[in-house]
């Protein structure tokens, strides 16, 4: 219990997080308690919405897994049929569904249980408090209140969430707390076919299975933001792969010379990288990648756009840039590389902090190179090659 990676949240985070579960748990409990038995048509009900959820959902995970998708998206399908559970069910049964999101961490072993648990209990908190808006013990089902209720639902768990993760990572991003826009679409999806299943099961249990096919279609358009940020990701570094900073860097450039903004390339290598692989070896080659790419992400602006361009070359754009700034950011990274210490392990298993890294800069803007991306990316490369001869770990413009 004590090497629970629970323990390792911030203080803060970790009070948050554990009265969330809490305050989940024990409204779970007084749910059971205070909730009386169920009639058989609330059972059938029960079978036919967890039964229709279920197929789909064990159908999809088979198919992932042919696939070979290892990181899945599977909450648009829980926060579905939990909405039709919260249209359709007494609330000891609306509990019992909650056990689907709980059986889906235990079966897919998820490396995060405690974060799991989070975002099950907040979502278990927002859907109790949807349900006693609409009416606890029996739920109102007109269009208005149901329009409300989903509103009540999405908003509530997102920041229950957004909070949690704001106070686990303070200087996570707005969208990495809330999500993107495609993830706020999917949960209007998922309540909308989940709302749509409850309607029709409260008629006749058996109507519920209508709500299967669209089900699926969403647990798939769901893998849609999953299969996007691995395709523009490069996976060693988290940073944009070289393709997609290219499209992305081009698109900003041209944003950039209709309103003639001064912007910047900044082309960087690190010294000497093979000795690295060679005295350390290749995992702490990758770690030091990987502390330099955070590095690099946290020393230059928000708007900047930080890419891998090769093997151990980092590429930045950056807007709103002059040459002088441009220069003095490139200072600080450099700064910052040589100040780095990376925690790795070397070949003989033994514990090893890299430290002394050095990275060469080459500087390219606008001002003088005008903004085709090419024309600035070979003029940063022969920035570069100057910096490299002369001596390494130095800046130079073009
Ligand atoms: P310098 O740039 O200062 O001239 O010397 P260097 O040794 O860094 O030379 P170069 O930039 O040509 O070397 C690239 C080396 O980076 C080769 C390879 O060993 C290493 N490298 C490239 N990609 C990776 C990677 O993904 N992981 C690891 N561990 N090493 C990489
Ligand atoms: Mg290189
Ligand atoms: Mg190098």
């Amino acid at each position: 219990m004590r090497d629970w990676p629970v323990w390792t949240l911030r203080r803060p985070a970790l009070c948050y997080w554990l009265f969330i579960d809490i305050v989940a748990f024990a409204t779970v409990v007084s749910v059971v308690i205070c909730t009386p038995t169920p009639s058989p048509s609330e059972i059938a009900r029960f079978a036919a919405i967890a039964g229709t959820a279920g197929a789909v959902i064990i159908g999809s995970s088979i198919y992932s897994h042919r696939l070979g998708e290892t990181e899945r998206n599977p909450w648009a399908a829980h926060l579905c049929y939990l909405t039709a559970g919260v249209l359709a069910l007494p609330p000891n049964l609306m509990v019992l569904l909650l056990f689907g999101p709980a059986l889906h961490c235990l079966l897919t072993q998820r490396p995060e249980t405690h974060r799991w648990l989070f975002t099950l209990s907040a979502t278990s908190l927002a859907v109790f408090a949807t349900r006693y808006l609409l009416g606890w013990a029996n739920p109102h089902a007109n269009l208005l209140m149901m329009v409300g209720g989903a509103a009540v639902l999405l908003a509530l768990r997102a920041a229950l969430i957004a909070i949690g993760l704001k106070l686990r990572t303070p200087s996570a991003s707005f969208e990495e707390n809330v999500g993107e826009p495609i993830d706020v679409v999917l949960g209007i999806v998922a309540v909308s076919i989940g709302g749509l299943m409850g309607c029709v099961a409260e008629s006749n249990a058996i109507h519920a299975l209508i709500a299967g096919p669209p089900l699926a279609l969403l647990e798939r358009a769901a893998q849609l933001p999953q299969w996007r940020r691995s395709a523009q990701r490069d996976a060693k570094t988290g940073l944009a792969n070289a393709v997609h900073w290219d499209s992305r860097a081009r698109y900003e450039l041209t944003k950039g010379a209709g309103r003639a903004r001064p912007m910047a390339v900044m082309l960087m290598d690190l010294d000497h990288f093979k000795r690295v692989n060679d005295e350390v070896g290749h995992l702490a080659g990758d770690a030091a990648l990987a502390a330099i790419s955070l590095l690099l992400s946290g020393t230059v602006r928000r708007g900047d756009l930080v890419g891998r361009f090769g093997g151990e070359e980092f590429v930045v754009l950056l807007p709103e840039a002059t040459p002088d700034e441009a220069e003095s950011v490139a200072e600080r990274v450099r700064q910052a590389v040589a100040a780095l210490r990376v925690p790795t392990m070397a070949t003989d298993g033994k514990p090893h902090e890299l430290h002394g890294l050095t990275v060469s800069i080459g500087v390219s803007t606008t001002t003088r190179f005008g903004y085709e991306l090419p024309d600035l990316l070979v003029a940063a490369d022969a920035a570069l090659l100057a910096a490299k001869a002369y001596g390494r770990n130095l800046v130079s413009m073009a």
